[in-house]
């Protein structure tokens, strides 16, 4: 169910995720988008909808100026468009770009990509990280053949029955690919709305979200809602970056407050961040007859349903070396031989830091697979490992035994934030 090319594009830039920044004090001496949102409901005055008129309408023009040429926004595919969204999601637009293009040669529509297999998905997906959003982009594609005659939900409300959509894709797609008048909220907006309100308040806040969700739902209100939402993250992402903002050039810089006040930069204020966690584990490449054992973790959990070379968790205070055998014969029930520490290799995920220590063996002939924990195993070589779903840190572990290049490595650890 291909839709639609050509007619101007759209769309959106960097990273995402709800974050969100308290609506504080206003200045007395320019309070634009704030009146408009605390007064500017239903019941608002010609006048108060003036405020945001200033916005939208500078902004609207500026997008129509310097948009950026992203391939996804010269379709007006839903599905193509929702694959941008899910693949968007705490990911980089030079990252994306390669696999988008990828994904829809291989998966061309809602149909092809329910019928896929799972691994298949995972394959296109393997760099990207955050494998629940593969999942549940084939849960969702099934669940739309299935139950919506094969074509996206065209409602905010709709979009969100499916797996793996939520408040800010489901805007994302309504506005973008239905022209539905749906806010969105995200990292880029966040940073947009806590400067022009010159929010001093935590933008993680939940009240702050909530504010800025209002606002969002006030700005897009009117002709063009999908562009008016790709402009604010376009916006947040070319001109009001975290560093260095380009307010001179900005096209709402009249109504910005924080510019006003010198303190553009310094907002939003961050959120504490949660600590991140270490975690130690060991991996033990294991050879058979010049093959690798690969296995595939459980469905739940860190790393869920990924493949890996195996091994598992240290407790503290063991050291890697004396329980490595152990581990092994534990997690996969193999006998090992020859077992060498080859060093170690570190993977930070969203909220912990793997060290991983990485050992070299060879099965010992005669014993056999028999898996604990693990889901399925595979003797591979190191191609095929990296061509099955994997994480970062597998990459990494094999760069370190000099069985894949040191850019495909390295790319393990930019790949994800
Ligand atoms: S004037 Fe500066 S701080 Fe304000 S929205 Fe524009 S770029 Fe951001």
């Amino acid at each position: 169910m291909n839709q639609a090319m050509g007619r101007p594009p759209r769309r959106r830039p960097v990273e995402t995720r709800e974050h969100a920044a308290s609506g504080s004090g206003a200045s007395p001496r320019s309070k634009p988008i704030r009146v408009a949102l605390e007064r500017g409901g239903p019941g608002a005055s010609a006048g108060e909808r003036t405020s945001i008129r200033r916005v939208r309408e500078p902004l609207l023009r500026w997008y129509d100026a310097h948009r950026r040429d992203l391939p996804w926004r010269r379709s007006r595919d839903p599905y193509a468009i929702w694959i941008s969204e899910a693949m968007l999601q705490q990911t980089r637009v030079e990252t994306v770009i390669p696999y988008w293009e990828r994904f829809l040669a291989r998966f061309p529509d809602v149909g092809s990509l329910a019928r896929a297999e799972q691994d298949d998905v995972y394959a296109l997906w393997t760099g990207l990280g955050y494998y629940s959003r593969a999942r549940n982009l084939k849960a969702a594609a099934e669940s739309i053949v299935a139950d919506h005659g094969g074509r996206l939900p065209d409602t905010a409300e709709g979009l969100r029955t499916l797996p793996g959509i939520g408040r800010y894709t489901a805007g994302a797609v309504a506005s973008i690919a239905f022209e539905r008048e749906e806010p969105l909220v995200d990292g880029n907006v966040v940073r947009v709305f806590a400067r022009l309100e010159n929010v001093e308040e935590d933008s993680g806040e939940k009240a702050i979200v909530e504010r800025f969700w209002a606002l969002a739902a006030e700005l897009v209100a009117g002709p063009r809602p999908g562009d008016l939402n790709q402009a604010l993250m376009e916006l947040g992402a070319t001109l009001c970056t975290p560093k260095r903002p380009q307010c001179l050039i900005c096209p709402v810089r009249a109504g910005c407050l924080a510019q006003a006040a010198g303190r553009a930069e310094s907002l939003p204020r961050k959120a504490k961040r949660t600590a991140v966690r270490p975690l130690r584990a060991l991996a033990v490449a294991i050879d058979r007859r010049g093959a690798l054992l690969a296995a595939r973790r459980p469905a739940s959990g860190l790393m869920a349903g990924l493949w890996e070379l195996p091994g598992g968790l240290l407790e503290d205070g063991e050291e890697a070396k004396d329980h490595a055998a152990r581990i092994v014969r534990e997690k996969v029930g193999l006998e090992v031989r020859e077992l060498e520490p080859v060093g170690r290799v570190e993977h930070v995920f969203t909220h912990r830091r793997l060290a991983l220590e990485v050992f070299r063996a060879r099965a010992l002939p005669g014993t056999r697979v028999a898996l604990a924990d693990y889901t399925a195993h595979r003797w591979v070589d190191a191609e095929g490992l990296l061509a099955l779903a994997h994480a970062g840190s597998t990459r990494k572990a094999l760069g370190l035994l000099g069985l894949c290049d040191e850019d495909s490595a390295r790319a393990a650890g930019r790949s994800r934030k």
